[in-house]
């Protein structure tokens, strides 16, 4: 397995490199989540690459850059162990030189849900896997349908910037108790963590109301604030029941949608997601 530290490096060795190349983008502080997508890129690539960058222009100013979770070595050893060719660590100073001014904004789709929330979030992304597109070169990159509305937000950049590459969506994985796995949930005191089985359990709830016949998106809305209400620690920034691909909100569900949330445990949001089909 080859570590790179420098775009010049990565493009030198991304000529001799076997293709088809499957790329995985990630923060790092890695976990069973990120190696489904590793292993995924394995399997249907002769080569896979895996970034680590903790991509300062998606976050905001009050937000956990500077506290964000790391681990290299222990990152390297679990991407060894899944049989990564390249794993690319790019430092800040290479991908954002002084005076750096380049900016992908997509419109409408960002202005929701994760978008609201976090203004700039999603500019920060999109500009940052178009760089490391750029730079790697994949013939298929990787992401996980646990950030929902990230990927819509690639896949649209991806079509609307005719973009030489496939966005392969991966199933979230979870722990055994259904809390979808997550770097941040690192934060999770243990109190916290018990709380958190909140998330999977309230999407599960959906789930059986529609498929027992419901299709009123207020009235398993509010179940769900109602039963996740119970949980003392836990804050709900919003539910959403909306559009698979426009994220417009529903009042009647029509299949495919999303049922995504934020909600608060302690200090940390955690995200989750199912699609009612
Ligand atoms: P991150 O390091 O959080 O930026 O995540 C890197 C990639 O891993 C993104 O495409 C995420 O959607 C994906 N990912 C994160 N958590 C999970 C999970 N529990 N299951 C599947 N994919 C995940």
């Amino acid at each position: 397995m080859k570590i790179i530290e420098s775009i010049s490096e990565m493009k030198n060795v991304r000529w001799g490199m076997d293709g088809p190349v499957g790329f995985v983008p990630t923060m790092g502080y890695l976990h069973e989540g990120h190696i489904s997508l590793v292993q995924r890129a394995k399997k249907e690539n002769a080569s896979a690459v895996v970034s680590i960058y903790v991509n300062p222009t998606q976050f905001g100013p009050k937000e956990d850059l500077k506290k964000y979770p790391r681990d290299i070595p222990r990152d390297l050893a679990m991407l060894e162990k899944a049989g990564t060719d390249v794993v690319f660590i790019p430092p800040d100073g290479d991908m954002y030189p002084t005076g750096y001014n380049t900016w992908v904004d997509l419109e409408k789709i960002t202005e929701r849900l994760e978008g609201a929330a976090r203004p700039g979030h999603f500019r920060g992304v999109a500009t940052v896997c178009n760089k490391l597109f750029n730079i790697v070169e994949p013939a298929k990159a990787y992401f996980g349908q646990k950030d929902a509305q990230q990927v819509l937000v690639i896949q649209k950049m991806v079509r609307e910037l005719n973009m030489n590459l496939d966005i392969v969506v991966c199933p979230t994985v979870r722990e055994p108790d259904g809390l979808a796995m997550s770097s941040r949930n690192t934060y999770l005191k243990p109190d916290e963590r018990k709380a958190a089985t909140v998330l999977y359990k309230s999407l599960q709830l959906a789930q059986k109301l529609y498929d027992s016949g419901e299709r009123d998106a207020g009235k398993i809305r509010r179940q769900m604030t109602e039963f996740i209400q119970k949980e003392s620690l836990a804050h709900i920034e919003y539910i959403s029941i909306a559009n698979v691909n426009t994220l417009d909100e529903q009042e009647k569900i029509a299949p495919p949608s999303l049922v995504s949330m934020v909600v608060r445990i302690g200090a940390p949001r955690l995200l989750d997601n199912i699609i009612l089909k």
